[in-house]
């Protein structure tokens, strides 16, 4: 099979197989960049109701870029990777103070934009504007990588500049390159999967390299993941007068932009208030309120809530019942709904 007829055969079967998604239905090009930068790292079925949210709170471009970063992220919240959202509002602005706030419709001047690189570029490039761009995402790197029998490491330096080649090669045979990139993506979402891929379902199967040489488990070939670190964190609860002090991350690390209370990290955990104590060197009372552990990609935190009902100059000072008009990490807002905004219900027993 030709490059030719490969592609074909993908925009034949993506003509018949796609799933009705709310961003299919568009060519919005603000939409589709939205949709890109929710669904990386993310399953359909979670992000779907994030894009639908978006729409509806900011419906163009101007309306993201008017809003507060603290409604974006808030709106994030729960989604992972915030940086993808401090971009996009960044992007925003950019959009609508230097390009008239219209994304601009070439593959080239997308790239110029902040927080938009090849991959969401390629996708706006070619679904919004026909512009023979190839989009190599996750799947799609599978997709290849099996098609041509390459054990190059997906995730390697050299990946990309090959990867890429192959699916500009491709991409030009075909004269509805929007659909042909999202035939891709979907094929390896929904038919060559990670583990166990369903070939006999495969329009590509005939000629699939990886499939005629039994190789399939065997790729993509991908450079192990540097081990997990481990971090302690110590948070601590000023609570007084129904009131409690929080303040935003803005240091260069996890979670930038959103909201946590005061922070003191340690080398080991810390196990008891004596020990908090002597850390913080504080004089207060401390009770451990809470303990969990989440898991990050490369960090495994090991959370400990810590209360006193002293008061702290540390941040702002604001009404626990205001926690919910604030972004935080997943972990912080679940302690926060379970520990201290339950429900008005539970609140009268
Ligand atoms: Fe993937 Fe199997 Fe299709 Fe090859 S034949 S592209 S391994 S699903």
């Amino acid at each position: 099979m030709n490059f030719n007829t490969i592609a074909l055969e993908v925009l034949v079967w993506y003509r018949q197989n796609k799933r009705m998604l709310p961003w299919r239905q568009t060519s919005n090009p603000y939409f589709i960049w939205l949709s890109e930068i929710i669904m990386q790292q993310t399953r359909v079925a979670q992000g779907t109701g994030y894009y639908l949210r978006f729409i509806e709170a900011f419906p163009t471009i101007q309306h993201l870029a008017a809003a507060e970063l603290n409604e974006v992220l808030k709106l994030w919240e729960g989604l992972g990777y915030y940086s993808r959202a401090r971009n996009m509002h960044k992007a925003a602005n950019q959009v609508v103070n230097a390009f008239d706030g219209q994304l601009p419709k070439t593959f080239a001047e997308l790239t110029k934009i902040s927080g938009i690189g090849t991959y969401t570029a390629a996708a706006i490039a070619s679904i919004c504007f026909g512009e023979k761009q190839p989009v190599i995402d996750g799947n799609v790197y599978r997709v290849l990588s099996r098609l041509f029998s390459i054990y190059t490491p997906i995730n390697s330096h050299q990946a990309k500049a090959e990867f890429f080649s192959i699916g500009k090669n491709l991409i030009h045979t075909t004269d509805n390159p929007g659909d042909f990139n999202q035939g891709m993506m979907e094929l390896g979402a929904l038919v060559c999967l990670p583990k166990k891929p369903k070939c006999n379902h495969c329009p590509l199967q005939t000629c699939c390299k990886a499939y005629v040489d039994g190789t399939t488990e065997l790729l993509p070939v991908k450079i192990p993941k540097k081990k997990s670190k481990t971090r302690f964190l110590n948070y601590l609860l000023y609570q007084k007068n129904e009131q409690i002090n929080i303040e935003q991350r803005l240091e260069k690390d996890i979670w930038k932009g959103l909201f946590q209370f005061p922070l003191v990290e340690s080398v080991t955990q810390i196990s008891d208030a004596d020990e908090l104590k002597q850390l913080i060197k504080s004089a207060e009372n401390w009770s451990k309120v809470h303990f969990t552990t989440h898991q990050l990609s490369h960090q495994t935190l090991r959370i400990t809530f810590w209360t006193t009902s002293g008061e702290s100059a540390h941040g702002k000072r604001i009404l626990i019942e205001d926690l919910k008009h604030y972004a935080f990490p997943v972990p912080l807002k679940r302690f926060i709904y379970i520990k201290l905004l339950p429900l008005p219900a539970l609140r009268t027993k």
